[in-house]
């Protein structure tokens, strides 16, 4: 059978997990007083075990919510002691000098500069020698400033106090009797929020240091009445034998005392006295405390729930989530995400992406082996010379072809072809971790960064080598078939086509620029003749003419600044640029080079072309085997491994808890399922209270 108080006080823990808001608070016993008025070891008389942080400067400096639970014996057995500390899930702990360690160390950990905390330690004791209470226990007033503690803390535990004595709590206010109930901190501060000490209790303790007839009027409370009145406690057992427990010695300690001061002490009505009348009387109040609490909670907790209820309604359409269905939706949706994105890395987009690559290769070598040649117009005039064949053409041209063969062939394809592609993968995964939900959850965002760069880095060596080794046959030989050259030769035209009109944006650009195509002549012509004269300055240096290094000025070096200048060298290399591209488009466009792979001498454009596709084609493959498909399969097995097996059921909620709209939502379900549960306690208390047979008391 459980009693009203042990039933609220389990409701009170449940709607302290709700909120702090006031409307929802049950009553709890609040102990106050200074250093010294024997508070720890009222605390530990009434518990009946020592459990609380001893020494010298072991000042508590954390709130401790102590809710102490009667437990019953089953089948004539006596249940086990114990304590718990539930938000630090040591399980139960049986040797209370691990408690009192475990208090020491929360207390320590509180940094000095803090000096006390507000955030209370939760601790729960069960044991069939307490009664069903819950007790606070406050950091003890400082009576007098000392160098070790400051001013400021004295302030702030009195602010600490101040916030908890408010209603519905109980005070219960320590007070030694060898100390002036005036100068009691304890007392001082209940009256500023109870003057009629409706629900302060005072303890007097330490009776055995003052004259029985003093302590008795001391507990008549004439000169500070309180309506709960006093209790006198003889707390410190004078001599402790081994083999008595705290309880049992703070008993007969009490009995020896008062039972010597029978006169005084005994028969009298008026006065309370003894430890386990101290507990009889908290567990009174307490009760009737709660019982009066019990309506207007009730109706709070109402008025919440349907609001929290219609809420629920209104936002989520009475829709449930769990921590671990958002975390699955989220691992599901990354990998659909991936899927989709995977369509960017088909084979042909693939190809297609590395033949631009290999095109600009192609441009380069182009540049460098034929452009930049003298004789390259050369090769234009005996392409058009129809009786001229092909083994009749000078071996200069054949041992170029090869050279811009092997160059293309030999630039790294392996490497580049294979970084490229692991770029875009790197890109891709980059973009999915930047955006939603992943905004959310930077460090599941940063896991799945590097997991997926970890596994590119494995696999690009492999990969670029592979595409080498594939690739190696080209570096020798490359056959070409009429259709291929047909393609390569379409694509050289288009690809040069460009370049052109590259170049003539580029050139029409710059007229604009310097003004107009006359004054750009202007300027060509100018430093044209300017290069005229260092050529010819260099001949004489190098026939050993005196030197003269002097450039007179000419006037039209007064005409032109020399960002213009610089605007002209360029347009010289763009219009020679364009000089040949167009000798070489029309080569590309010849009788010549239509012929067929044999004239692949005289067009290089088209040759190369056929070979970068090749090079495509087969590093595409290759990188496909061994570097995408590697990675697609392995990429949503790694999301599994490294972002979901690995979380316990805490990773999981601050997980999704790091998603401030599934927070909110889950806040709100948590809130109406605590509030339906509370309701349905406070419901079944009622039936509780009509039962016309009372729950029986025990005391
Ligand atoms: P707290 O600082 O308020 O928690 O006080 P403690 O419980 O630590 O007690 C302060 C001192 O008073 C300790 O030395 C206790 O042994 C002593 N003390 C506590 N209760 C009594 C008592 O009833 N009689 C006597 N003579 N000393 C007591």
């Amino acid at each position: 059978l459980m009693n009203l108080t042990r039933k609220l006080i389990e409701i009170r823990s449940m709607l302290l997990s709700i909120d702090q808001s006031d409307g929802l608070k049950l009553p709890s016993i609040v102990v106050i007083g200074s250093q010294s008025s024997g508070k720890s070891s009222v605390l530990e008389a009434i518990v009946g075990q020592e459990f609380l942080p001893k020494g010298n400067n072991m000042v508590t400096r954390r709130p401790i919510e102590l809710t102490l639970v009667h437990t019953y014996s089953t089948d004539g057995q006596t249940p086990q002691e114990y304590g718990e500390f539930p938000a630090l899930g040591l399980g139960k702990i049986t040797d209370f000098s691990a408690i009192q360690r475990t208090l020491t160390d929360l207390n320590l950990a509180v940094p000095a500069s803090d000096a006390v905390s507000n955030e209370p330690i939760d601790l729960r004791i069960y044991s069939p020698n307490v009664p069903d209470l819950t007790l606070i226990d406050l950091p003890g007033y400082i009576q007098l400033a000392s160098l070790d503690q400051p001013d400021s803390l004295r302030e702030k535990i009195s602010s600490l106090c101040e916030k908890y004595i408010r209603e519905p709590n109980l005070i219960l206010a320590v007070c030694a009797a060898d100390v002036d109930l005036a100068n009691s901190p304890a007392l001082r501060a209940s009256r500023k929020v109870d003057p009629l000490g409706l629900r302060t209790i005072g303890v007097i303790t330490k009776m055995d240091l003052v004259p029985p007839e003093q302590g008795a009027s001391i507990l008549t409370g004439n000169r500070y009445p309180l309506h709960l009145g006093y209790v006198g406690v003889v707390t410190k057992s004078p001599k402790r034998s081994k083999k008595d427990s705290l309880a049992l010695s703070v008993q007969k300690g009490e009995h020896d005392f008062f039972g010597a001061h029978s006169d005084v002490f005994g028969g009298s009505e008026s006065v309370m006295v003894g430890t386990n009348t101290l507990r009889r009387r908290l567990m009174e109040v307490l009760e009737s405390s709660m019982a009066s609490s019990l309506h207007g909670i009730t109706n709070a907790v109402q008025l919440e729930l349907e609001e929290a209820t219609y809420q629920f309604k209104v936002q989520y359409n009475d829709q449930r989530i769990t921590a671990e269905s958002y975390v699955a939706e989220t691992m599901d949706a990354l990998k659909l995400r991936f899927k989709e994105f995977t369509q960017e890395f088909r084979r042909p987009v693939i190809r297609e992406k590395l033949k631009n690559m290999l095109d600009d290769k192609v441009m380069d070598v182009l540049e460098q082996l034929y452009w930049l040649d003298k004789r390259a117009p050369e090769l234009g005039t005996i392409a058009a010379d129809p009786r001229l064949k092909p083994e009749e053409i000078e071996p200069y041209w054949r041992h170029k072809l090869q050279a811009a063969s092997s160059l293309l062939t030999k630039s790294g394809i392996g490497r580049d072809s294979t970084l490229l592609v692991a770029d875009g993968l790197r890109s891709l995964i980059d973009s999915i971790a930047a955006g939603e939900p992943f905004t959310f959850h930077p460090r599941a965002s940063e896991r799945l960064i590097q997991f997926s760069h970890m596994i590119l880095r494995d696999r690009i060596g492999v990969a670029s080598d592979q595409v080498e080794n594939c690739i190696k046959p080209y570096k020798y030989e490359i056959e070409v078939e009429g259709r291929e050259w047909d393609i390569g030769r379409e694509r050289a035209i288009d690809l040069f086509e460009k370049e052109v009109n590259m170049c003539e944006t580029k050139l029409k650009d710059i007229r604009r620029k310097v003004g107009g195509s006359r004054r750009l002549g202007g300027l060509v012509n100018y430093v044209k003749s300017l290069e005229e004269k260092e050529r010819e300055k260099k001949m004489k240096r190098l026939e050993g003419g005196p030197s003269e290094d002097t450039v007179e000025p000419t006037p039209e070096s007064y005409r032109y600044p020399p960002a213009q200048i610089l605007d002209a060298r360029h347009a010289i290399l763009y219009s020679d640029r364009l000089a040949i591209l167009r000798l070489r488009l029309a080569a590309l466009r010849s009788k010549r080079c239509r012929a067929g792979p044999q004239s692949d001498v005289f067009c290089p454009e088209a040759f190369l072309n056929v070979v970068a596709d090749k090079l495509a084609h087969t590093s595409a493959m290759f990188i496909g085997i061994e570097l995408l498909d590697q990675f697609f399969y392995q990429f949503p097995r790694e999301i599994d491994s490294r972002l979901l097996y690995d979380l316990d059921r805490k990773e999981i909620v601050e997980f999704a808890r790091e998603n401030p709209a599934v927070r909110r939502h889950l806040d709100l379900q948590e809130r109406k399922d605590k509030l339906e549960e509370v309701m349905k306690q406070l419901n079944s208390l009622s039936t509780l209270r009509a039962d016309p047979q009372p729950a029986p008391r025990r005391h």
